[in-house]
């Protein structure tokens, strides 16, 4: 490809409000274009891009037994309303009607129009497993879309959803899915970590996240510095939290403790760890028709992870509670305990065998000291922030890093199979719900998790798989004929060996070019400049931007030998 029949409009120019190397790159090198917010055209080099991966993406999953499919982007809201989900998408599922008046939505991912298009045309166990995939747009209407290509609200997603006649297929399907994504992104030249990952009331590990690892991370994930075990922080669990500090020994009693509200103060007054202490987190759980308030109980040195806590109580999710919504439930604020406490609440379960707790005694001004929180009939559930330096169960110490969530795959079970009323017919004839799992990838996000990972200061750096273009040719004069000729010739050669190669044949500067270069980030570049009078051309790697002089005779091998 001939540089100068190429539409890639690079700029100087910052683009308003890119905060992220990816977002002002991809821009500024003439990838993408904004059409609004968190719509993004792409240009030629961009399309080149987002085809290699959607390529890669595609070849390891037909390997894997996959089948690719398109379905309709615009669905029926009434398949929304079958499953119970139109009510639960909330604002992120742009709905509208039709001309006679029915109501339709963009789809924001497809298991309800899959489990449709599988109803009634699988009816055996013999034909199961099936695992159906599309790379396709997706719409969500994200309160906030930025960073790019991160968090569009049109975006390019690669879903996948597996049929199984019974649980130990789905868990087949769902590891063949993980060792398949993991090809992926290793040929796609990324570091990622795979995590254990919020899976709501399912529980278990049925729920694993893909995570690019890159300081702008949006999601934090916790690893561990001697296994493998990393998650995110939203499931991250730890090594129960040894004793330590000034234990209390007490037997049950009422103490006054005059306006001695936090935690600090109280391991103060009693001159104890605050291990021995409980922090009451008052907060409103909201559910599909209603919302209640909840207590979560946890130590005192510790924090509530919200989801869990959502997930504790069944709850969408779970927000602060206001200082009247506080009264109104009759807590006082600052004194809340589990003894004959009247309103719900979760115990977590570290704290749950704990004797000797110190705790609000739901009266202004008293705590209770001696607490024994075993002998108690209440609910326990895992609520706690895992915080850096916490142990993880193999002995080893935690700390945090960032990802970009690329992928997710999860174990759906039966969920959507049962509310659509897909069946089939088992060995002994009867009828049953599949077993679904789902499994995502986030096919445009990864064209800014990659540069994300893959820059510096001047611009892109692509990996060999997802490059534009493997070489990119730099006339430094164009009027100097012998240039042009060396440059000519080598292009030809490149083209004849299948090279993916672009000629930068411009009218341009060599600054200009050079620029653009390093912005757009080919692999490299061959700079056939004033070095020709001494027979020898520049060969540049973007990777480290090292330079070295190659005879002209040689430029061939050694371009073919770099990329071998
Ligand atoms: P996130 O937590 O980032 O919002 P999600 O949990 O909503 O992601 P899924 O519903 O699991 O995402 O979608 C599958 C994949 O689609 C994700 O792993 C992610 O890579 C990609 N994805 C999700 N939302 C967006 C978006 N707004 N823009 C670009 N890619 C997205
Ligand atoms: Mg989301």
């Amino acid at each position: 490809m001939r540089f100068s029949r190429f539409f890639i409009p690079t700029t100087k120019e910052m683009p308003k409000d890119a905060t992220l190397p990816s977002h002002q790159f991809l821009i500024r090198a003439g990838f993408i274009s904004m059409e609004g917010a968190g719509l993004y055209n792409f240009l030629p080099l961009g399309k080149i891009v987002l085809d290699k991966i959607k390529k890669v993406v595609k070849e390891e999953l037909d390997s894997a037994g996959c089948n690719e499919v398109s379905l309709s982007i615009v669905t029926p809201q009434s398949l929304w309303d079958e499953s119970g989900r139109a009510s639960k998408m909330g604002l992120e599922m742009l709905r509208f009607k039709d001309r006679k008046g029915t109501d339709f939505v963009l789809s924001p991912t497809n298991e309800e129009a899959m489990v449709n298009l599988v109803k009634n045309r699988v009816k055996s166990y013999k034909n199961l497993p099936i695992n159906l995939y599309q790379i396709n747009t997706k719409f969500r209407d994200e309160a906030r879309p930025r960073f790019g290509l991160l968090r569009g609200r049109e975006f390019l997603m690669k879903d996948g959803y597996s049929f199984a006649a019974n649980e130990d297929d789905m868990v087949t399907e769902f590891n063949l899915m993980e060792k398949t994504y993991r090809k992926i992104f290793t040929r796609l030249g990324l570091e990622f970590r795979v995590v254990d990952a919020d899976s709501g009331a399912i529980g278990g590990s049925g729920s694993k996240e893909f995570m690019v690892l890159a300081d702008s991370g949006e999601d934090t994930i916790t690893v561990c510095d001697k296994c493998e075990i990393s998650a995110n922080i939203e499931a991250s669990k730890r090594e129960p939290k040894k004793p330590y500090g000034q234990a209390p020994e007490a037997v049950f009693n009422k103490f006054k403790t005059p306006n001695i509200k936090s935690i600090d103060e109280l391991s103060e007054f009693f001159k104890i760890s605050p291990f021995y202490t409980l922090k009451a987190v008052i907060k409103r759980a909201i559910y599909d028709d209603s919302d209640e308030i909840v207590v979560f109980f946890i130590r005192g040195d510790d924090e509530l992870q919200e989801l869990k806590g959502a997930n504790a109580v069944g709850a969408n999710e779970i927000v602060d509670a206001s200082e009247d919504e506080i009264k109104e439930a009759g807590l006082v604020a600052g004194f809340v305990g589990p003894v004959d406490l009247k309103i719900r609440y979760v115990i977590d379960s570290e704290v749950r065998s704990q004797k000797n707790i110190i705790c609000g005694a739901n009266e202004k001004d008293y705590h209770f000291v001696g607490v024994d929180i075993s002998q108690m009939i209440c609910n326990s559930a895992d609520l706690i922030v895992t915080k850096e330096g916490d142990k993880c169960t193999c002995g080893g110490t935690i700390s945090y890093t960032k990802g970009i969530e690329v992928g997710h795959i999860f174990q759906l079970k039966d969920n959507y199979s049962k509310a659509l009323n897909a069946t089939f017919l088992d060995e002994f004839g009867k009828s049953k719900p599949f077993v679904m799992g789902t499994y995502g990838i986030g096919v445009s996000r990864l064209v800014s998790a990659i540069i994300e990972q893959h820059h510096d200061t001047k611009g892109c750096k692509w990996t060999a798989q997802t490059a534009p273009f493997d070489v990119d040719i730099l006339v430094s004069n164009i009027k100097d004929e012998e240039q042009l000729k060396v440059a000519n010739e080598l292009y030809q050669k490149l083209l004849d060996a299948n090279i993916e190669v672009i000629f930068d044949d411009r009218k341009e500067r060599y600054g200009t070019k050079i620029n653009d270069f390093e912005l757009i980030g080919f692999r490299y570049a061959v700079v056939i400049g004033k070095n020709l009078k001494d027979g020898n051309v520049e060969l540049i790697d973007r990777e480290g931007l090292n330079k070295s002089l190659i005879s002209v005779d040689d430029i061939y091998k050694r371009v073919l030998e770099e990329l071998s």
